[in-house]
C-alpha cells in the first residue's frame, strides 16, 4: 500500500511523534524481556487500540498472520518478535510490562495520543480510533476495493485517551510491542 494523496504530510508528522516517542522512552529505559505475551492478547488478557492513520502505515506491509483471529493474537507478531518494528502503533511503543516504569506509562500514553489527536486534526483526517481488529479490517478491506474506508460508530467510540485498553493486566497499564 502507498502512501494516498498528499497523506505524505500526516505520515511525516506521524514519524516524528513516534521518534519523539521512542526518544522519550530511551531516556526512561524500561526493560523488554522479549517474551512476546503482550502481543498475544488474549493470552494476556488486554487489546491494542489504535487509530486509522496509524493502521493504514502499519498495513502498509500485509501481516503475516491471520487478521481473522486477531482478537487473539496480534497478527504482525511472529514467534516472540514484531514483523512490523519500524511502523507499530502508539499503543505498542509506549507499552512495557516492566513494573518499574509502570509509573510512567499512562501520562506517556495519553499525552502522545493527545498529539497524535492533534496531527490527524491538523490534516483534516477523521479521528477514528479502535481495537486493532476492527481498525485493520477496515482499512486492510478499503485498500483492496480501492477506498479510503470509514469509522464506524462501534471504532470511534473506542476513542478514548489512552492507546490501550487492559484487562488482567491493567496495574500494568498500557499494551504491548516487540
Ligand atoms: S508490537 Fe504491536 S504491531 Fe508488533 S506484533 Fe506486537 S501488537 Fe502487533
Amino acid at each position: 500500500m502507498g502512501v494516498r494523496g498528499d497523506d505524505s504530510a500526516i505520515r511525516a508528522d506521524l514519524i516524528a511523534l513516534y521518534e519523539a516517542l521512542d526518544r522519550e522512552l530511551a531516556r526512561i529505559g524500561p526493560r523488554c524481556e522479549i517474551s512476546g505475551r503482550c502481543c498475544r492478547f488474549a493470552q494476556y488478557g488486554h487489546m491494542l487500540f489504535l487509530s486509522t492513520v496509524e493502521a493504514e502505515y502499519l498495513a502498509e506491509a500485509p501481516p503475516p498472520g491471520d487478521v481473522a483471529r486477531s482478537s487473539q493474537q496480534c497478527p504482525y507478531q511472529q514467534g516472540v518478535l514484531c514483523t512490523a518494528r519500524e511502523r507499530r502503533p502508539l499503543g505498542c511503543r509506549v507499552f512495557f510490562c516492566d513494573p518499574a516504569y509502570a509509573p510512567f506509562m499512562q501520562e506517556i500514553a495519553e499525552r502522545y495520543t493527545r498529539a497524535l489527536k492533534a496531527i490527524v486534526a491538523k490534516h483534516g483526517r477523521e479521528w477514528c480510533y479502535g481495537p486493532l481488529p476492527a481498525i485493520l479490517k477496515t482499512v486492510l478491506e478499503a485498500e483492496g476495493n480501492g477506498t479510503t474506508g470509514g469509522c464506524s460508530p462501534a471504532e470511534s467510540a473506542g476513542a478514548t485517551g489512552s492507546a490501550v485498553e487492559g484487562g488482567a493486566d491493567r496495574s500494568g497499564g498500557p499494551r504491548g510491542t516487540r
